[in-house]
């Protein structure tokens, strides 16, 4: 694959001014991106972009996710219940998966890869869809694991590490409960 352009080159092109902050915002969306976190809520982006700049108001940090979002340069996705969480994978049209036990929000492509990928029935006529924006809630492997150890009545195996111990009994396979 070619060389990604720069954050610079890509605002340029974008045609948005090139400042520190967007710049710092787009390279922190852009690493998210490469270690494969993807989604990140605002606050995160500003802890990342301040320790790039040194000072930057969480104001500051809206105002560029909202520029970047406007611009196509970043996706801004909204699922009930969570933070509004950022990503720089944008123009492929893709849609999430969000886990209703811990949150945990995956990208899932588009079967399609363009938008709309779906068309309502009855819509009404004349009205021109030309985006679907799927939200699939479930709960994640690991979620769905604690839950049917739950259920089976398992008994509670303490957490070994990483605050997991709230979460209830460690996943193990119970089948047939
Ligand atoms: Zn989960
Ligand atoms: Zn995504």
């Amino acid at each position: 694959m070619p060389t990604a352009p720069s954050s610079v080159e890509r605002l340029r092109s974008a045609g948005l001014r090139v400042t520190s902050p967007r710049v710092a915002v787009l390279d922190v969306l852009g690493e998210a991106l490469t270690a494969a976190e993807h989604h990140l809520p605002a606050a995160a982006v500003a802890e990342r972009a301040r320790a790039r700049l040194g000072s930057l108001s969480t104001q500051a940090v809206y105002d560029c996710l909202d520029a970047l979002v406007r611009a196509g340069l970043a996706r801004a996705i909204e699922p009930a219940g969570l933070p509004t969480l950022y990503e720089a994978r944008v123009g492929d049209n893709h849609h999430h998966l969000v886990c209703r036990g811990c949150g945990a929000t995956t990208d899932v492509d588009c079967a399609v890869g363009a938008a709309p990928c779906l068309l309502p029935h009855g819509a009404p006529v004349g009205f021109v869809v030309d985006e679907a924006e799927v939200t699939f809630w479930g709960r994640c492997a690991a979620c769905a694991a604690a839950d049917g150890a739950a259920a089976a009545g398992a008994p509670a195996v303490p957490a070994a590490a990483d605050g997991a111990a709230a979460a209830g009994p460690a996943p193990r396979a119970t089948p047939g409960a």
